[in-house]
């Protein structure tokens, strides 16, 4: 199988930015912002974001809109650092920090939560269980694996409450993660995860496509709660305006053709709701093309 170095350990982004170790806690503590300057990612050679600056601070929500093969999965799977997706150019800072040079697990670590469209199952592993070594990871960043996990009462006593709040039953704990789980109860276990990890930053892609209306809410409750608990960031990214009438972004941002073309307030997800996006197209032609171009050569593989 081919395999192309990690996008996010080829280095030649932004160099002079600090990588930010345990040690760094005046650059960590500078700045509560995930940064975007300028993103460029490539997939299999080609430009699919072609320049994206978009800053999200803590307790903030945004939305990132735009028709499918605009580009909105293709930044998340480049915040992650999965390896098709190359950065030609730009810089990703959070709190100061190069999220770029970062492995997934510093990225987590650091205080960036992601949220999958089409998450992994983990048969053998229990909700509970995952969670008690993510919530223990991201609590202790030093600890070493085989060391102590965060004490099993402590734990518990931790995910009945939030589970209790989010109305969840206590029998999902003992499910294993993802495995066999409906669209809504992959969901529910995102959110459980975000409720438990309390990250400074949750990027959240297409979180409502093919739910109902009852799992949106659920999505919505978690999401709601960390912002306003725990202050987080959130970028919400999606193509419908559904979820948006849970999640209320201060900023709306429309991406067209790998660029991010529109921007203003909540104002924008009535609009789209109200005329779709053919608006957009016709107001930004030049992306308009470059986004059927992609779309066309990329034609017979599904958009993720
Ligand atoms: P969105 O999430 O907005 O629907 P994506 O980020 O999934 O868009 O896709 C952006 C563009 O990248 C689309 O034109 C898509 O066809 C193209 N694309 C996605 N995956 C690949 C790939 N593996 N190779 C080439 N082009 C791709
Ligand atoms: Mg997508």
């Amino acid at each position: 199988m081919f395999e192309s170095p990690p996008a996010h350990r080829q280095g030649r982004v932004s160099a002079m930015v600090p990588r930010c170790s345990d040690e760094d806690e005046t650059v960590r503590t500078m700045s509560n912002e995930l940064r975007i300057e300028d993103l460029r990612v490539a997939i299999e050679g080609k430009e699919i974001l072609k320049g994206v600056s978009l800053t999200v601070r803590q307790g903030e929500v945004h939305a990132l809109m735009g028709p499918n093969g605009s580009g909105k999965s293709t930044l998340s799977y480049a915040l992650m650092g999965h390896p098709s997706y190359e950065v030609t150019g730009g810089s990703v800072l959070l709190n100061g920090c190069n999220l770029l040079e970062m492995e997934a697990d510093e990225r987590a670590k650091a205080g960036l939560f992601l949220a999958f469209q089409y998450p992994t199952a983990i048969p053998g592993v229990t909700v509970a269980n995952f969670l008690r070594h993510a919530v223990t990871n991201i609590r202790h960043p030093d600890r070493k694996e085989g060391e102590d996990l965060i004490p099993m009462r402590e734990f518990r006593k931790e995910l009945r409450a939030v589970m209790d709040e989010l109305g969840i039953d206590p029998e999902f704990a003992r499910r294993y993660l993802n495995d066999g789980f409906s669209g809504g109860e992959k969901k529910r276990a995102e959110v459980l995860q975000l409720a438990m990890l309390k990250p400074a930053f949750a990027i959240l892609d297409e979180t409502d496509s093919g739910l109902d209306i009852d799992a949106v809410r659920l999505v919505s409750e978690g999401v709601n709660r960390v912002v306003q608990r725990e202050g987080t960031g959130v970028l919400v990214i999606t193509h419908y305006q559904r979820i948006l009438n849970y999640i209320k972004p201060q900023f709306v941002h429309i991406l067209l053709g790998g660029r991010i073309v529109e921007r203003g307030g909540p104002e924008l997800v009535e609009i789209l709701e109200r005329d779709g996006y053919d608006w957009v197209r016709a107001k930004h032609p030049v992306e308009a093309r470059e986004a059927e171009e992609l779309e066309a050569a990329h034609a017979g593989a599904d958009s993720f």
